[in-house]
């Protein structure tokens, strides 16, 4: 993809209208799931802005895309002269490679203080979010032995990291370092943050090029759900002056003004697909497969945390109610059915 900036050996290479240097740096995350670590450059700071996610194969790339920054582009900067790293959201995909950095790195961290309680303790995180997560399955209709197979593939996640400190907190509105501008903007993540480095935005998951960013239910996860993520993606585009964003994955968007237009017009596309479906009662697990047919492995969490985001936000609003009451009362276990009111 062609831009304002400069590319060598897959590395782009942007300088702000302040002259902060700001190198992409791609990486393997997971075996399906490509993104990038941010480098922010001045003449007295060196900012990782996330970690990558711990697989063997994204410390490789990391390694790697430093190795061509110095090679290509001339600049001596390395693991342990980092000034600090900042992470942009409480996914493991973004915080994974801490543990990996930290072994190298002194530099201090950085995180919002609604996702700091995930990196200092990951299990904790895991185990508690599990528990919300087996009663949304068990409401959604999924079956007894379905929703044991999808939290251990949860859970099997716990081992990926080790949990670690925060040593700094990312606040609303303030500039950090004199250079980095954050935005908090919940809903993808309870800490999600954008980092507004002059004229450019660092989206991380919060604004992507091509996909809209995945959704849960807000009662899986206090400061998740639709109706956060929407009032960010307005916040967002109040924010005067952006030319250009760079995502946590897929390509830099030279349009983010439009581009959070269209994933505003798509997601109130989806809440009527729902309303539509749910002419009659109709379970989440069913909504689900309405929406996005059969799904295999992890897909089917993020496919029925997907629908349960959307059924929340209509039905928390009034869209929504539930049509089997009567049966609810007498069996506080069965599933609940949505109808159109
Ligand atoms: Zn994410
Ligand atoms: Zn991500």
């Amino acid at each position: 993809m062609q831009g304002p900036w400069e590319e060598r050996d897959g590395v782009l290479r942007y300088r702000t209208r302040g002259g902060v240097e700001i190198y992409r740096l791609p990486m393997r995350l997971f075996p399906e799931l490509d993104g990038y670590v941010y480098l922010i450059l001045t003449d007295s700071h060196r900012i990782l802005v996330d970690a990558g996610s711990g697989l063997p194969e994204s410390w490789e790339d990391l390694q790697r895309g430093l190795e061509i920054v110095r090679a290509r582009y001339g600049c001596r900067v390395d693991l342990p002269s980092l000034t600090a790293i900042v992470i942009t959201h409480g996914h493991i995909d973004h915080f994974g490679g801490l543990t990996f950095v930290r072994q190298q790195s002194p530099a201090p961290v950085f995180a919002h203080e609604l996702d700091r309680r995930v990196l200092v303790n990951y299990p904790e995180r895991l185990i508690t979010v599990a528990q919300e997560l087996r009663h949304f399955l068990s409401q959604a209709g999924v079956s007894p032995e379905r929703q044991a197979a999808l939290l251990n593939l949860y859970l099997s996640m716990k081992t990926m990291f080790q949990s670690t400190s925060v040593e700094g907190l990312l606040g609303d509105g303030e500039l950090l370092f004199g250079i980095l501008r954050v935005h908090h903007t919940p809903g993808h993540c309870p800490g999600q943050v954008c980092i507004q480095v002059d004229e450019v935005l660092l989206t991380s998951d919060h604004i992507l090029a091509h996909t809209t960013p995945h959704q849960a239910p807000e009662r899986i996860t206090r400061y998740t759900g639709l109706g956060h993520y929407l009032e960010s993606l307005r916040r967002v585009a109040a924010i005067p002056g952006i030319a250009l964003a760079f995502g946590g994955h897929e390509d830099p968007i030279l349009d983010p003004y439009g581009r959070i237009a269209a994933i505003e017009a798509f997601h109130h596309q989806r809440l009527e697909r729902v309303l539509e479906i749910c002419q009659e009662p109709r379970t989440i697990v069913e909504i689900s497969r309405a929406l996005f047919g059969r799904q295999y492995g992890y897909g089917v969490l993020l496919a029925l945390l997907e629908a349960g985001a959307h059924v929340e936000y209509l039905y928390d609003r009034g869209y929504l109610q539930v049509a089997n009451l009567d049966q609810l009362e007498k069996e506080p276990e069965v599933p609940i059915r949505y109808r159109r009111l």
